[in-house]
């Protein structure tokens, strides 16, 4: 009696979850890989259309294989280029009409100590991580200006949390946490909500080369035990772009499993 009852909950309360993007329109840059690409699908499965947009073409033509073409477009963009990011903002307004949702992923990362840091990477990374996440949320806005929406950049407990060798990413990711603040001021007269969501490791293509010495210190440095999935980021992701975040804006949330808490790794020496 019981177990028929929690069942037809459980169907009821599947069913009001599975639509709760019905009738929105999300862009998502980085969204061929990764954290980006778990968080389109996530978005798809809620009932949103979602645009792709990434840089990696095998990867796009994947997504394209395996989401419904009524419901995605996949765009081939480099963030970094203003003309690219203005592109696949209005892919989303020409293909569905609409940009309900903004979720900035894209972003790319190196290992060097200032003193032997070449300039070349250093403007890569502040590039794709910090000027990439401007121009993603200058034209989202500019797109959602009329019609409200929200926006989630992708920053990382690095905006806060100091690493040695690492220096242009943490830069830029502390960056992306006071771009979210700046824009969250600026986005809240026109009904858009800015935040940002700083994850700790996460097991995506981006941390697959971590050798084994290294992942184990990152592990290590995790309460609850295990790096994160992506998953566990794009469950985050929903959650501020969603109506249960309605009254949350400029907020950063750390998503991390209490790795902040703890030691950070180090990563140009002891391994
Ligand atoms: P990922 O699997 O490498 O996904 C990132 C995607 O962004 C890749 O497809 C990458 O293409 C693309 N990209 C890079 N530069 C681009 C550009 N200029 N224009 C368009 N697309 C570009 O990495 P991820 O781990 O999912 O990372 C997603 C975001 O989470 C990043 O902002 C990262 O900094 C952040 N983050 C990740 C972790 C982690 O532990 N994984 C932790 C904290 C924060 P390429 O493969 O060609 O570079």
């Amino acid at each position: 009696m019981v177990g028929d009852w929690l069942k037809a909950n459980l169907i009821v309360w599947r069913a009001m979850m599975g639509n709760r993007f019905e009738g929105k329109v999300a862009v998502v840059t980085g969204g061929a890989s990764g954290i980006g690409r778990r968080t389109a699908e996530a978005l798809l499965e809620q009932g949103a259309r979602v645009v792709i947009g990434d840089r990696d073409e095998a990867l796009l033509s994947e997504c394209a294989e395996r989401f419904d073409p009524a419901s995605s477009a996949t765009v081939r963009v480099d963030v970094t280029s203003e003309a690219d990011v203005e592109r696949l903002v209005m892919t989303a307004a020409h293909r569905f009409g609409r940009l309900d949702i903004g979720v900035n992923s894209a972003g790319v990362g190196t290992l060097s100590s200032i003193r032997d840091h070449g300039v070349d990477s250093w403007k890569q990374v502040i590039d794709v991580c910090l000027t990439g996440v401007f121009l993603s949320v200058k034209h989202e806005l500019k797109q959602m200006a009329s019609g409200g929406g929200a926006i989630v950049n992708i920053a990382s407990i690095n905006a806060r949390q100091p690493a040695e060798g690492m220096a242009a990413y943490c830069s830029a990711k502390a960056g992306v946490e006071m771009l979210t603040k700046v824009a969250a001021l600026e986005a809240a007269p026109h009904g858009v909500r800015v935040n940002a969501i700083a994850p700790g490791f996460v097991e995506t293509p981006m941390t697959a080369p971590t050798r084994s010495a290294v992942r184990a210190q990152f592990v290590a440095s995790i309460p609850a035990g295990r790096p994160g999935s992506p998953d566990d980021i794009a469950r985050a992701v929903l959650f501020l772009a969603g109506e249960d975040a309605s009254w949350i804006s400029g907020e950063t949330l750390v998503v991390d499993g209490g790795e902040v808490h703890r030691e950070y790794p180090r990563l140009l020496s002891g391994f």
